[in-house]
């Protein structure tokens, strides 16, 4: 049995998928939005993470509860702009559309997160194409457990 077929079916699988396989679509925010609009948004389009843009390009994330920390704080979250409370580039832990699913598993579990922004590397121009979430994984999972029927 080579070292391969010992790492198991969804391994493989997962070393042979790309992000782009198996990614949400593209969905942020401006960083000029309030912190209250930014809830409204994750409500709107049932998201865990938002991802924040200023002229299309990638500055910044937010999670669940980053706004549950801000509505603690109990500023004015109409006045507060995204920017105030949201995780900067380039503590953006991200991956690429083209990047092996297991390489995109790998950073969600080492640094602790829900979601990576997925972007695209063209002609020397990056641009954010789409998220990779754990919910992408647990379905990936679910369909491939399904066609192995094990
Ligand atoms: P939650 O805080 O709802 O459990 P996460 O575990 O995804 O959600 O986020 C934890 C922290 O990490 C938050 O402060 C958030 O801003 C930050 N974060 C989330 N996703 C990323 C990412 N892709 N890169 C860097 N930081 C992130």
């Amino acid at each position: 049995i080579t070292a391969k077929q010992n790492k198991g079916y969804i391994y493989n699988k997962c070393t042979v998928k790309k992000v782009k396989d198996c990614m949400s679509p593209q969905n942020s925010i401006n960083v000029k939005t309030s912190v209250y609009d930014a809830i409204i948004h994750l409500f709107n389009f049932d998201l865990g993470t938002l991802i924040v843009v200023e002229s299309e390009k990638l500055v910044g994330i937010i999670s669940r509860k980053d706004l549950l920390k801000a509505a603690l704080n109990r500023k004015n979250m109409e006045k507060i702009p995204v920017s105030m409370i949201m995780t900067r580039m380039p503590n953006i832990v991200h991956c690429f559309e083209d990047d092996n699913i297991i390489e995109a598993i790998e950073k969600l579990i080492k640094h602790e997160i829900d979601s990576l922004p997925v972007l695209r590397k063209e002609k020397g121009k990056i641009s954010l194409v789409g998220r990779f979430t754990k919910t992408n994984v647990t379905k990936l999972f679910y369909q491939e457990l399904k066609n192995k029927s094990i």
